[in-house]
């Protein structure tokens, strides 16, 4: 590693921090990972989808921070995952601490060259022996090589690090992906709804919530089998993700529920998209494998509310729930409120 490398590694992660914390972003490995890349510039794409997650959420949703770091970061690989967290946890520890160690150095080094000018000004002012300037001038000769001992050390130790972390890297296991994502509709899961949720009603970021539920879904397992009860679930989470514009994010609930985030807009503005999504599912058809005849009758009832400053995700979800159960109440197929 050169000093040049060093000092941008150093400014990276002294630049990446501070975004952090502005951003609610949890100091995990791969968060450091994903901003410290971001910092650097070194990968325009990641940057753009960043600035765009914060443009509209205030904030990284956890989920998409750590898809960043799956897309952008890591590698394929294979092994235990909590591992390699630990690993890279110790690594980052360790660098952090022969850091902190080398600028405790750097500033009782600048206090003596202070101490050193002072007595150098002494030479001419007061006419010191040249065996006394000489003995000033060895001083701060051997501070200096402490202080360069030092940055060396710290210099290996980012190297060592750096070395050692793209080996992780490179072991990252599918099952970070498999804790994010849901198998069958391959949209976010309900874990990652959780997280995102927290960590945005924690943020009291603006944001409208969706639930919609497939009506009548149990009649399409009893009369065309379970796995054409599959194919709709993937037909429809195809449909809503493809319908997510402007930062809207979609999760796989529960079995056949699904959930909207829809950042920074009106409840009527939220309201209208769940319209327009019910409209479509309407001419939503599907081909029945076995029989083969088109299925078309799929409906979707929807709940619609607004983030309320002080609301735990609980509030949120519950008063979103409540509307859905409305629109069930109701007849289905519909989207509540009116
Ligand atoms: P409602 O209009 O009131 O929502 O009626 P419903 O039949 O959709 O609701 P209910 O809760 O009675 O049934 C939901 C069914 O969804 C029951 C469950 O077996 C089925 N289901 C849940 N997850 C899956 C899945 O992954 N695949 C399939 N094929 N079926 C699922
Ligand atoms: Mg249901
Ligand atoms: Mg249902």
């Amino acid at each position: 590693m050169t000093s040049d490398d060093f000092k941008k590694s150093t400014a990276n992660l002294k630049k990446a921090v501070p975004l952090m914390m502005k951003n609610h972003v949890a100091a995990t490995p791969a968060n450091y990972a994903v901003w410290y890349t971001y910092v650097d510039e070194s990968n325009p794409e990641l940057n753009q989808e960043l600035d765009m997650l914060v443009e509209n959420y205030g904030l990284c949703p956890p989920a998409a921070g750590k898809e960043l770091y799956n897309n952008y970061v890591a590698d394929k690989a294979e092994t235990d995952l909590t591992n390699l967290r630990e690993n890279i946890e110790v690594l980052v520890n360790e660098v952090a601490s022969s850091m902190t160690d080398t600028l405790s150095d750097t500033s009782s080094f600048s206090q003596f060259i202070d101490k050193s000018f002072t007595d150098l000004s002494r030479v001419e002012k007061e006419g010191l022996s040249i065996d006394e300037v000489m003995g000033v001038i060895r001083q701060l000769v051997s501070e200096s090589r402490e202080i360069r001992n030092s940055t060396d050390f710290l210099n290996g130790q980012l190297s060592t690090a750096t070395q050692e972390i793209s080996r992780l890297k490179s072991q990252l296991a599918e099952v970070q992906q498999d804790a994010l994502f849901d198998s069958l509709s391959s949209l976010y899961n309900r874990r990652a709804f959780d997280a995102d949720l927290f960590s945005l009603c924690h943020a009291e970021q603006p944001m409208c919530l969706i639930l919609l539920d497939i009506d009548h879904f149990k009649s399409f397992n009893d009369n065309y089998g379970h796995l054409f009860g599959d194919t709709v679930i993937r037909a429809l989470a195809k449909r809503l993700q493809t319908s997510c514009r402007e930062g809207i994010t979609a999760y796989r609930f529960g079995g056949e529920e699904f959930a909207l985030v829809v950042p920074n807009k009106s409840i009527r503005i939220a309201r209208q998209f769940a319209e327009t999504l019910r409209r479509g599912l309407e001419k939503l058809s599907i081909k029945d494998r076995r029989s083969g005849k088109q299925i078309a009758n799929i409906t979707a009832s929807f709940g619609v509310a607004e983030f309320q400053k002080g609301d735990s995700v609980e509030m949120l979800v519950d008063r979103t729930d409540a509307l859905l159960y409305e629109a069930k109440q109701l007849g289905r197929n519909r989207v509540m409120p009116l």
